[in-house]
C-alpha cells in the first residue's frame, strides 16, 4: 500500500488497456460538469472510445435509446444538456422550452452515463462570441427554409460539442433527419475524426414520434397529433401499392393531413435522403418528411426508404 486511495473501477479498466466496460447498474459515478475546463479534465479520465449524445434535455425514451446505443458501442458515454439559443428563431419557443435538469440526471444515472455537461449559455456563448458554422445546400430546404438560421445554430453548437468532448462517435436521432444530414456534412467538411450514428425514431404506442415538445399538446391536440404518423403510413401504403410519382406521394400525405381540422401543414416532402433535394420519382431511396402545426405546437416526423427498406422507427415497448 502506498497510501493512495483505491482505484475506481474506471481507473482499473484504464490501467488494463482499452477494455469496453460492461454495463454495471451498481456503478454510479456519473459526473455532472458545467464548465469546459471541468468537462475536459473529466473526459481525460475516461476510457475510449467515447460516445457523445447531444440533447436539449427534458429527456424521453428517444434520447435514452441514443444513450443505450452509445453505452452498447462505447467504453464511455457523455451527454450534453443545453437548450441552445442559437438554433431558436426570435418567434420560437426558447423561453418556454421545457427544462428539468434533476429529472434528466436521474434518468441518465439509470443509464450508466459517465459525464453530463450542462453548461449555462454564457459558458457556450460568452459576450464577445463571434464564430458560427454554416452548412450550405443541405441546410437550405425543409426545416432550413421555414426556420432561417436554425441549422447555423445547430451546426455551431454541435461543432463546439465535438471539440469539447472529442468523441469517437456521436449519436443522433432519425426523428431530426435533416439535422443528421447537416451534421454528417459538417463533420465530413470540417474533418472531425468521428463517426456519426443515426438511431431509429422512438414512437409512442399510437405512433406519435417522441419529442420534448409533445408536452405542449392539450389532450385533444395530442389525439390529433397522430395524424403525422398516419399520413406517413398513407404514403408508405401508396408506395407499396406501386405509386412512384413523388408528387402523388406528397399528395397522399397532404390529403391525409388536410382531413384533420387541428392540423396545419407547413410542408410535406419526398426528397433524396442525402441531398434533401425534392424527387420527381421514388425508386429505392427517399426521405418522406413533414412539419405540421397542431394548435400552437410545431411537430416534425419522417419515414426513410433506403435501398428499398422502410425505416419507420420503433414503437416504445413494442417490437415492430
Ligand atoms: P433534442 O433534445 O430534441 O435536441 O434531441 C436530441 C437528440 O435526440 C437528437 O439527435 C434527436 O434527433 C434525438 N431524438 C429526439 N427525439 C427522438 C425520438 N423520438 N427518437 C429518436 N431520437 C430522438
Amino acid at each position: 500500500m502506498d497510501g493512495s486511495p483505491p482505484l475506481t473501477r474506471r481507473e482499473k479498466n484504464r490501467k488494463g488497456g482499452p477494455v469496453v466496460r460492461p454495463y454495471d447498474p451498481t456503478e454510479n459515478d456519473m459526473k455532472l460538469v458545467h464548465t469546459i475546463p471541468d468537462l475536459r479534465s473529466t473526459i481525460s479520465t475516461l476510457p475510449r472510445p467515447l460516445g457523445l449524445v447531444p440533447t436539449m434535455g427534458f429527456l424521453h425514451e428517444g434520447h435514452l435509446a441514443l444513450v443505450r446505443r452509445a453505452r452498447a458501442e462505447c467504453a464511455a458515454v457523455g451527454v450534453s444538456i443545453f437548450v441552445n439559443p442559437a438554433q431558436f428563431g426570435p418567434q420560437e419557443d426558447l423561453a418556454r422550452y421545457p427544462r428539468d435538469l434533476d429529472r434528466d440526471l436521474r434518468l441518465l444515472e439509470g443509464s450508466a452515463v459517465d459525464v453530463v455537461w450542462a453548461p449555462v449559455a454564457a459558458e457556450v456563448y460568452p459576450p464577445d462570441y463571434q464564430t458560427y458554422v454554416s452548412v450550405e445546400e443541405v441546410a437550405q430546404p425543409l426545416e432550413g427554409a421555414v426556420r432561417p438560421g436554425h441549422f447555423r445554430g445547430v451546426a455551431t453548437i454541435v461543432a463546439k460539442l465535438f471539440n469539447a468532448f472529442t468523441p469517437e462517435r456521436a449519436y443522433f436521432g432519425q426523428k431530426d433527419a435533416q439535422q443528421a444530414a447537416v451534421i454528417r456534412q459538417m463533420a465530413r467538411d470540417l474533418n472531425f475524426p468521428l463517426e456519426i450514428v443515426v438511431c431509429p425514431t422512438v414512437r409512442e404506442i399510437d405512433g406519435l414520434a417522441m419529442s420534448s415538445r409533445n408536452i405542449y399538446l392539450l389532450p385533444e391536440e395530442r389525439r390529433a397529433a397522430i395524424v403525422l404518423y398516419r399520413a406517413l403510413r398513407a404514403a408508405q401504403t401508396a408506395y407499396t401499392n406501386g405509386q412512384r410519382s413523388a408528387e402523388d406521394l406528397r399528395g397522399a400525405m397532404r390529403d391525409y393531413l388536410a382531413a384533420e381540422p387541428r392540423a396545419q401543414t407547413e410542408y410535406v416532402s419526398v426528397a433524396d435522403p442525402d441531398t434533401l433535394k425534392e424527387l420527381d420519382r421514388v425508386d429505392r431511396n427517399a426521405l418522406f418528411s413533414m412539419a405540421v402545426r397542431i394548435g400552437k405546437t410545431r411537430l416534425i416526423d419522417n419515414f426513410v426508404l433506403r435501398d428499398g427498406i422502410w425505416l419507420t422507427g420503433v414503437i416504445f415497448g413494442k417490437v415492430e
